[in-house]
């Protein structure tokens, strides 16, 4: 049985959207360096649907289960769109992550790039850094990041890139965690930095982000996780 579906307002999301490509500019950002992430985790399929009618070309999910249950519900466009990973992916996750899945940007540990190479060979993915220490958060430690890259690259994963959540901080504090970001991408040779959300872009695009992730300011606030 279908479900009905959140009916998503397409043209309030393009003028969403209108709005943060211009906060990207005017956080000095160029618009053909940094992409937006349309993140559609705790939406049903309404969200991705309504994103990509609207012309939005990255959608980002976070939890295995729900993004699977989803795809049976989206058009035929979104599923022709580019998806991201970007939640904490368990081990035994990783061989019901979805095929259109192109990016894996949250590989923080060795035995999970290890499970990806063995399931998903050659798998393009960013590897996820604690920016702030945050036990209560995903992400390998700063200084295990190039460790970590090395590892991948050993097991074929294709690396091209850092992804981070700042701490919820004081400005200076964000910029200054995505600015050591952008340094080890810059130090690994990682082009891609997944780096803002919809409270910090700002300071993620003043940093170099190339990516920013962005939820409630399109979409609106998130429903309670059933
Ligand atoms: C939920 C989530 C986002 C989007 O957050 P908003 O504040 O709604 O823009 C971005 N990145 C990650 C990793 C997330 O889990």
């Amino acid at each position: 049985m279908t479900p009905s579906l959140t009916a998503f307002d397409v043209a309030a999301i393009e003028r969403n959207a209108e709005i943060l490509l211009n906060r990207i500019v005017d956080a000095g950002g160029d618009l053909s360096r940094v992409r937006l992430m349309a993140v559609t985790k705790a939406f049903d399929a309404g969200a991705p649907n309504a994103a990509v009618a609207a012309g939005m070309l990255l959608l980002g999910e976070s939890y295995v289960q729900e993004f699977v249950a989803k795809l049976d519900h989206v058009t035929e466009a979104a599923l022709e769109a580019e998806w991201h990973f970007i939640g904490r992916l368990q081990r035994n996750k990783v061989r019901r992550l979805p095929e259109c899945v192109s990016v894996i940007q949250s590989v923080d540990n060795e035995a999970l790039a290890a499970e990806i190479a063995r399931r998903r060979p050659g798998q393009t993915v960013f590897v996820q850094a604690n920016l702030g220490d945050e036990p209560q958060k995903g992400g390998c430690p700063m200084d295990g990041i190039s460790t970590l890259v090395a590892k991948c690259r050993d097991l074929g994963l294709q690396v091209e890139g850092v992804m981070g959540v700042a701490e919820q901080a004081e400005p200076d504090v964000v910029l200054r965690q995505y600015q050591e970001l952008a340094s080890v991408a810059d130090e690994l040779e990682l082009a891609e930095r997944s780096m803002g959300m919809t409270a910090d872009l700002e300071s993620a695009v003043a940093a170099g982000s190339t990516m920013v992730r962005i939820g409630t300011a399109l979409f609106g606030s998130r429903p309670a996780k059933a």
